[in-house]
């Protein structure tokens, strides 16, 4: 039996000796959704694979509880495995290919996006309005369009926004496919499993530990990462609300930004970058916390630089509302505009098309779950009938 020690081991090889063990075991069975969707399978393809590993929320629970874990030979470890995996869904299914290997499975790529993005952005403010130009208090509505014109920003915004959508919906084209690569016609999705899994995700269910929390950073259950989950989920949500808000006043009753503090806008805004900001430095901190030996190396690396990333949007967002009526607006508005442009760029693939395959994971385990389900009934109905038919019988013939 070979020990999970070497990071030499192919992971798709070792996922499956893993999950092999793991259904002769069950003593994880009611953890998660991973374990139930174990329970429904003899043999496990890559497909299966990426499935499982798009299903862990990361709990830890299964390490802490399972006695095979490294020393013994068996080197069990679930999380770390499926971390392991999720780096790869992201690179396998990003579109163009080539371009993940570049720009996802290297945090320099990644973070030269981010510096790329910015340096084009005080770039153009240069050439644009001069030094002069970059340090010029500018004030009253539009000002950001005189430092930025509001057709170029228009223009790069909405490229880059069908370029984010557009990957991330191959990407989860391509995902669903293999994911349902075995499922026949009665095993369609209805609407009451992505009913279902929305409610899964939205409640981030299987980070509850059924109400004490997950094991993470340690084995001592506690709420604090499903907290700071739910404050980077819905804070990203309020801002997207706020951006969108935004563009329909200014394209559509034509009042363009800076908008007044109490506007709901800068309302929304304000309070989704501060749940953001909240949330993602409490992640990165229990991050840091984390158990080493639970960590894949490489997923710890990628997840922290989009975790950074989306900090330095949501830290110049707040720091710009500030500053906006000030010579300081200019170098916070190509920050800002920079790192978003950038994150919008590696969206189809970093840590951010996360969501994608994890929500998709749920809403075929919700249809996994609901078959199931109704065939436990059928069979629990068949079980009494049947001797009920028998003693009626009996009862008959006296
Ligand atoms: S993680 Fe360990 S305890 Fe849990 S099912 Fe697998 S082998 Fe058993
Ligand atoms: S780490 Fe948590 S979510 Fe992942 S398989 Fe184990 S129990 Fe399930």
């Amino acid at each position: 039996m070979e020990s999970k020690d070497s990071r030499d081991l192919d992971l798709m090889q070792d996922g499956k000796r893993q999950m092999e063990l793991c259904n002769a075991c069950r003593y994880c069975e009611g953890y998660c959704a991973v374990w139930r969707a174990i329970e429904w399978r003899r043999d496990f393809t890559d497909n299966d694979m990426t499935y499982l590993a798009n299903l862990c929320h990361d709990c830890r629970d299964c390490y802490y509880a399972c006695p095979f874990t490294t020393p013994h030979e068996f080197g069990i470890n679930p999380p770390q495995l499926f971390a392991g995996l999720r780096e790869e869904t992201y690179r396998k299914y990003a579109w163009p290919g080539k371009w993940a290997k570049a720009l996802g499975d290297s945090v320099s790529g990644f973070w030269a996006t981010f510096v790329f993005g910015i340096l084009f952005i005080l770039g153009f403010m240069f050439v644009n309005g001069g030094m002069e130009g970059m340090f010029q208090p500018q004030s009253g509505e539009g000002a950001f369009y005189t430092v930025f014109p509001k057709t170029l920003m228009t223009v790069v915004f909405t490229v880059l926004g069908l370029w984010m959508v557009g990957g991330w919906g191959i990407g989860a084209s391509k995902f669903w496919r293999d994911v349902r690569s075995t499922k026949s016609e009665k095993d369609k999705v209805l609407f009451k499993d992505i009913k279902t899994a929305t409610l899964y995700a939205a409640s981030l269910k299987y980070l509850d530990g059924e109400g004490a929390g997950c094991t993470y950073p340690s084995e001592e259950p506690a709420k604090a990462r499903r907290t700071f989950h739910h404050l980077v989920g819905y804070g990203f949500l309020l801002d997207l609300a706020s951006t969108t808000l935004a563009a329909f006043y200014d394209h559509f009753l034509h009042i363009p930004a800076p908008y007044p503090l109490f506007h709901p806008v800068v309302i929304l805004g304000s309070v989704g970058g501060i749940m953001l900001i909240i949330g993602l430095c409490g992640l990165l901190y229990l991050k840091s916390k984390s158990d080493k030996e639970v960590n894949d190396e490489k997923a710890v690396k990628t997840g922290s630089a989009f975790s950074v990333a989306l900090l330095i949007v949501a830290v110049t967002g707040m720091v710009l509302l500030a500053v906006r009526e000030t010579g300081a607006m200019q170098m916070l508005l190509a920050i800002h505009l920079g790192s978003v442009a950038a994150l919008f760029f590696t969206a189809p693939y970093s840590k951010f098309s996360h969501f994608v395959y994890r929500y998709l994971a749920l809403v075929n385990f919700a249809q996994e779950e609901r078959v199931a389900h109704e065939a436990e009934v059928v069979h629990k109905e068949k079980t009494v009938k049947k001797p009920v038919a028998i003693v009626e019988g009996i009862a008959s013939k006296q």
